[in-house]
């Protein structure tokens, strides 16, 4: 079947492990798993091993497509160039049970990765992974503003399986040619339009529940008006400079390059690792540092979140999950400073 000809489909809950065997045939499935009290997306062989009902996972799945490290290349003593073979064979992944919040997160860096500046390295894996989303109709998290940034709670777009709790059942979408062929398998019956009206009767419901918000009305306007607000200046004192926020963020995706030389001088490899506006060090050049002050680079990253990232690739790089506030050691709340600096709601 074309995915023009899919039809929403209706997949009772006792066969979501059916679903599951049906994707765990064809992809490595990647998906939440419970540790130490959080959750977070890693390698899962079973169903059961997953936890369908969490808010919001402690790093976003950007990990399984953006390395934390990653070697680009290696060299020889000959000189002789040595393409790095691990991406080539990887297998393909799907991401089971994704959020909405990072299904938009890995769409802003299909903008950046495979629109603006094509990155072989993320393109060979996104080519090969399947996105089974899970639309959020558990409570949110008490961090969440998703709908304030068009970054959920409901996927209207770009996943390949789109999955929404109906109560004893799970209304499945397919958007993709790949997610046809994991769903047509199951010989579902069709949904009728009773289940997509309960679809949305939910997605109301869990846009009502959504703690916190951040009003993105002339947003930009009022963040070039207000460059010296002194609410910036406070944050010198408040921010740690840890680079927390960067680094849980699914889309955030600087990153810095260092060459390794073995002892013996035979072999060097090529490496990139996550890095952070956040960090001193991030914008250390030749001559100085043009960030040195905390609050500078705080103010750097809400103005590349929500200002010049509209002009780069098209939207906010916010996608609302929350996880900065959520990790934030210092308590500093993204919501909260945009608040202040707009002098209120
Ligand atoms: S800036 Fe914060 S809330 Fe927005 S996407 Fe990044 S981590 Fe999530
Ligand atoms: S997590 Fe908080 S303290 Fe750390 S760099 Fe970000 S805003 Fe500053």
């Amino acid at each position: 079947m074309s995915v023009e000809a899919y039809q929403g489909k209706l997949l009772p809950k006792e066969r979501l492990g059916d679903l599951f065997d049906a994707v765990a045939r064809s992809y490595r499935v990647l998906g939440p798993v419970a540790r130490n009290g959080s959750v977070a997306i890693g390698p899962v062989e079973r169903l059961e091993e997953m936890a369908m009902d969490y808010s919001v996972t402690v790093l976003p799945p950007k990990e399984w497509l953006h390395r934390p490290v990653e070697t680009l290349f290696s060299v020889t003593k000959s000189l002789e160039f040595e393409a790095k073979e691990a991406i080539a064979s990887e297998q393909p992944q799907a991401i089971f049970g994704l959020h909405t919040c990072d299904l938009t997160g890995i769409r802003r860096l299909d903008e950046v990765f495979r629109k603006h500046y094509p990155d072989p390295y993320y393109n060979r894996r996104r080519e090969k992974t399947l996105l089974v989303v899970l639309n959020c109709a558990t409570p949110p998290g008490p961090d969440c503003f998703c709908a304030s940034m068009q970054g959920g709670p409901f996927a209207e777009e770009g996943y390949d399986v789109a999955l929404t709790d109906l109560g004893d059942h799970f209304l499945v979408e397919a958007a993709s040619d790949a997610g046809v062929a994991v769903v047509s398998p199951l010989q579902l019956d069709d949904a009728s339009r009773e289940s997509f009206r309960e679809k949305a009767a939910r997605k109301r419901q869990s846009v009502q529940k959504m703690p916190k918000s951040l009003n993105t009305a002339n947003l930009q306007t009022i963040l070039n008006r207000e460059i010296s607000h002194p609410r910036w200046g406070e944050l010198k004192e408040e921010c740690l400079g840890c680079g927390n926020c960067t680094m849980v963020c699914p889309t955030c995706y600087c990153y810095s390059v260092s060459d390794k030389l073995d002892l013996s001088l035979s072999r060097a490899e090529r490496v990139r690792t996550w890095d952070s506006c956040q960090l001193m060090e991030f914008s250390a050049v030749h001559g100085g540092n043009f960030r040195k002050d905390r609050a500078a680079r705080f103010k750097q990253w809400v103005y590349h979140k929500l200002n010049y990232w509209i002009d780069q690739y098209g939207a906010e790089g916010c996608v609302g999950c929350g996880r900065c506030i959520a990790w934030c050691p210092a308590k500093i709340d993204i919501t909260e400073v945009i608040r202040d600096v707009r002098g209120g709601d």
